[in-house]
């Protein structure tokens, strides 16, 4: 029974492993780990893997993974197309740079860099405008789990995030759901806990578009994902993958977790 769900669902969402390099990795090292990624999992087809290097290593790592079964993201964008921005990276800057997806609005920018869900809706238009995947990365921290919020802030998330959006708009939009007291700490979610969220997740997007739609997006989960639980994680219904943080800084664990998804 469990084998039917996972084929049907491979039919319907294609599973997508990301892998989040955060602040790590100079030049030399995202083109040392991005090829022995490539050499490991050269023989995957049925699942999506897309790397999100620092925006230093962008162009070297597209380098490397040109015409391979892996592609490329940033971890940020801003939405203006050019200008007075210091320190900014446009959508354009990201596409010469070889990119198909961008993350926004992880809960590390949320906490420490002021993004909210307006600038993460804004974000998520800019990138759609310009033919950019965005990965947009909801949920809640550890009080408002204990405060019995979970799906209150969810909601807030999903849906301001997203607002404005239409159903053409979120073929190309992969939802990522990482609770916070999950990211970096070793304490994943249950599998049980990530699928109440993920289904809860689908019920809003049949809210805000339709089932169809709802039905073809694709959530990931993220927080402390590894080898020996992305199996059980993708198990679940309405679990599509994963965003990988720690875990995707060396080949051979992030390489075991995508062939957990096979
Ligand atoms: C992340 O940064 O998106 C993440 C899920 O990190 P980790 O896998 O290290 O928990």
């Amino acid at each position: 029974m469990l084998l039917l769900v996972r084929r049907q669902k491979i039919i319907m969402r294609r599973v997508i492993i990301a892998g989040n390099w955060k602040m790590n990795k100079n030049i030399a090292e995202s083109i040392d780990l991005a090829n022995t990624v490539k050499r490991s999992l050269y023989d995957v087809e049925s699942v999506e893997i897309v790397l999100c290097p620092p925006f230093t290593s962008l162009s070297d790592v597209n380098e490397v993974l040109i015409e391979s079964n892996i592609g490329l993201g940033a971890q940020d964008v801003y939405w203006e197309k050019e200008g007075a921005f210091t320190g900014e990276v446009s959508c354009s800057m990201l596409k010469s740079a070889g990119c198909k997806y961008c993350i926004v609005g992880h809960s590390e920018r949320r906490q420490f860099f002021g993004e909210t869900n307006e600038t993460v809706n804004k974000k998520a238009k800019a990138l759609l405008a310009n033919s950019l995947k965005p990965i947009v990365c909801v949920g809640e921290k550890l009080e408002d789990r204990k405060a019995d919020k979970t799906f209150q802030v969810v909601k807030d998330h999903v849906v301001n995030s997203l607002a404005g959006l239409t159903k053409e708009d979120m073929a190309n939009v992969v939802v990522a759901y990482e609770p916070v007291w999950a990211i970096g700490t070793g304490v994943n979610a249950t599998k049980e806990q990530a699928q109440e969220v993920h289904k809860y997740i689908r019920g809003l997007l049949k809210e805000m578009f339709d089932e169809a739609t709802a039905d073809s997006v694709r959530i990931q989960y993220g927080g402390s994902v590894k080898p020996d639980n992305i199996k059980e994680l993708i198990q679940q219904e309405d679990v599509d993958g994963a965003l990988v943080g720690g875990a995707s800084l060396k080949a051979d664990p992030f390489a075991q977790i995508v062939r957990g998804c096979l």
